[in-house]
């Protein structure tokens, strides 16, 4: 046990993220998206301390049956709608909310005579150019679903931006005019931005935020971290020292002898590796904390271990604390090391990572 990658979630940073999500987000009612297990978060854990939230997104029908398993009964939203006719009265029955992005759904929902109501959230491709329907069919598309009596009548209007963590970029404002073009005379609720939408795009503050990375204090805005935008880390990653050596100048430490020792020198040794999830692609001088002082990863990320250089903590043993991320090391400065985004760290945990709660 004493061996095992930490990961702990902190609930009172969820709970705190949401209302200041909440601040941000002026009347729009915010939809917590708890997709791909809460970012990685635990998705029945994310969804119990998120519960001031108006709605949860979930990415398939499978992760909206789990949260009704754990008794979840607020309004749920499966982002990806029905995947095949089938799953229409699991939807009707479940009470999820489909969004409806394609023809096919659309064919489906016309030949189901099953009397339970279902609500729709009806999706347009404003450029993105992954699920939705064209905007010159978006008045055609809601027409038919408001004329089937099986379909409740309130049925939102949404799309979802591609390039709205750059704040300058003009695609943002060119969805949001073909949104609004495209839906001008439409009854119903719009639901148009997700976090970086929220921080960064005031006119696609609707009536609904569709917002998940600001929950768990991340941030997709570049050179940005989740602190940065005052939001704080869910998730702090930790393990422990398993060896301490003293490894000779010139000799070098690890898989493909990636890290030469540039004098005689502590070499600590963490459990923690791909296996668990912490990206292989971490070069050499990835930050890390051993008890709270900031060194680095010496060497390639193997499955199970990483080694770290201990120069800044030559004091540092056998079962000191290390952490990977969390509140004093956003993950984004691990992910820009990484090269990816810090969504993708979080998402990235195995089973073998043992799951704590924090209240705090
Ligand atoms: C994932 C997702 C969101 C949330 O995006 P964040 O950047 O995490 O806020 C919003 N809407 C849709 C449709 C999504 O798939």
């Amino acid at each position: 046990m004493s061996r095992t990658a930490l990961a702990t979630i902190h609930l009172g940073a969820l709970r705190r993220n949401l209302a200041r999500v909440r601040e941000r987000a002026g009347k729009a009612k915010v939809m917590a998206v708890v997709k791909a297990d809460g970012y990685g978060h635990g998705l029945e854990r994310v969804a119990r301390a998120l519960s001031d939230a108006d709605a949860f997104g979930v990415a398939s029908l499978g992760d909206g049956l789990r949260l009704r398993a754990a008794g979840i009964v607020k309004r749920i939203v499966v982002l990806s709608g029905p995947d095949e006719a089938g799953d229409l009265a699991e939807l009707r029955r479940l009470q999820l909310d489909a969004v409806i992005h394609h023809e096919s759904q659309l064919a489906w929902l016309e030949s189901d005579r099953d009397p339970r109501s279902l609500r729709v959230w009806l999706k347009i491709d404003t450029g993105m150019h992954r699920l939705g329907f064209a905007p010159d069919v978006a008045r055609a598309v809601h027409a038919r679903l408001r004329a089937l009596a099986n379909i409740d009548p309130d049925i939102v209007l949404m799309t979802h931006f591609a390039a709205s963590d750059e704040f300058d970029n003009a695609l943002t404002a060119r969805q949001i005019a073909a949104f609004d073009d495209a839906t001008r005379d439409l009854a119903g609720p719009r639901a148009l931005a997700n976090s970086a939408g929220v921080l960064g795009w005031a006119g696609a503050r609707n009536d609904w935020v569709r917002v998940g990375g600001l929950l768990y204090g991340l941030s997709a805005i570049e050179g940005k971290s989740g602190p940065d935008l005052g939001f704080e880390p869910a998730m702090t990653l930790s393990t422990k020292l398993v060896a301490v050596n003293r490894v000779a100048r010139g000799e070098r430490v690890g898989y493909a002898v990636m890290f030469e020792c540039p004098e005689d020198m502590p070499v600590g040794v963490a459990a923690i590796g791909y296996g668990d999830g912490y990206p292989r692609s971490a070069p050499s001088g990835t930050p890390v904390l051993v008890n709270g002082v900031r060194v680095a990863i010496a060497g390639r990320v193997s499955m199970d271990l990483i080694a770290i250089d201990l120069r800044n903590t030559a004091d540092a043993k056998v079962g000191d604390r290390v952490v990977l991320w969390g509140s004093e090391l956003p993950v984004e400065e691990i992910a820009a090391h990484a090269g990816t985004i810090s969504y993708d760290l979080t998402c990235g945990m195995t089973r073998r990572v043992l799951f704590v709660e924090d209240e705090a």
